[in-house]
């Protein structure tokens, strides 16, 4: 018979050991308005000018995402596993995993239960 957990478990914590995959994997990474002006600003770069060049409408049509490089990942992703935005990245790429998540997710991503 499996043994079922006290109801007050925590649930786990994932930490992330930067291998990348989520910036590589095809999808929106979307960027709210406040985020567009912190990534923005961290850069140095017109707000205007930054959502012209570095975003596109989302796939449903209710917001910004980042783009893509030609091979489909993240334009901020640098090497196999360097975020060049860390700092003020969107609240999607900092939530993942333990914020939301999806079926399979675990099958994607390589972070650790602690
Ligand atoms: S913004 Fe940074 S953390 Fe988010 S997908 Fe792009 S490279 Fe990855
Ligand atoms: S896929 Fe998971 S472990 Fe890899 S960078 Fe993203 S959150 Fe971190």
């Amino acid at each position: 018979m499996p043994e079922i957990p006290p109801l007050d478990t925590p649930p786990p914590h994932y930490q992330c050991v930067r291998c990348g995959n989520c910036c590589r994997w095809p999808g929106d990474v979307n960027v709210t308005g406040s985020e567009v002006t912190a990534i923005a600003t961290f850069l140095g770069r017109e707000e205007s000018e930054f959502v012209e060049n570095c975003t596109r409408l989302n796939a449903n049509r209710t917001g910004l995402s980042i783009i893509d490089k030609p091979n489909g990942e993240c334009l901020f992703l640098a090497g196999t596993n360097t975020c060049l935005i860390q700092s003020v990245k969107p609240l999607q790429c900092s939530g993942f995993p333990n914020v939301w998540n999806f079926p399979g997710w675990r099958d994607k991503c390589e972070a650790v239960e602690v």
